[in-house]
């Protein structure tokens, strides 16, 4: 689906925010429009289907930026954990 079908499908405001977002051409300023792709299993019941959505090119960034972030804080703990754990006596 493209933009402009999304568009017609969900309407002009993001997925996230809610807020309008700018259609005009060339693309590429945090308000503009860009395609999310959800990916959620709740959501149609395939695990791997993709579906897509219209959000600010600000709120898909931030998003991938708090994922990517959420991610490292939990590998970081993984590795604490881990570090825990040898620490413990062996059974
Ligand atoms: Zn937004």
């Amino acid at each position: 689906m493209s933009v402009k079908a999304l568009r017609s499908t969900f309407g002009p405001n993001c997925h996230w925010c809610g807020l309008p977002m700018d259609f005009d051409e060339p693309a590429g300023r945090p308000e503009s429009a860009t395609i999310e792709h959800l990916v959620d299993s709740t959501f149609g019941g395939v695990r791997s289907s993709k579906h897509r959505r219209l959000a600010h090119a600000a709120c898909n960034h931030a998003r991938n930026q708090f994922r990517q972030q959420a991610e490292r804080q939990f590998t970081q703990w993984i590795v604490e954990r881990q570090a825990l754990g040898k620490a413990l006596p062996e059974n």
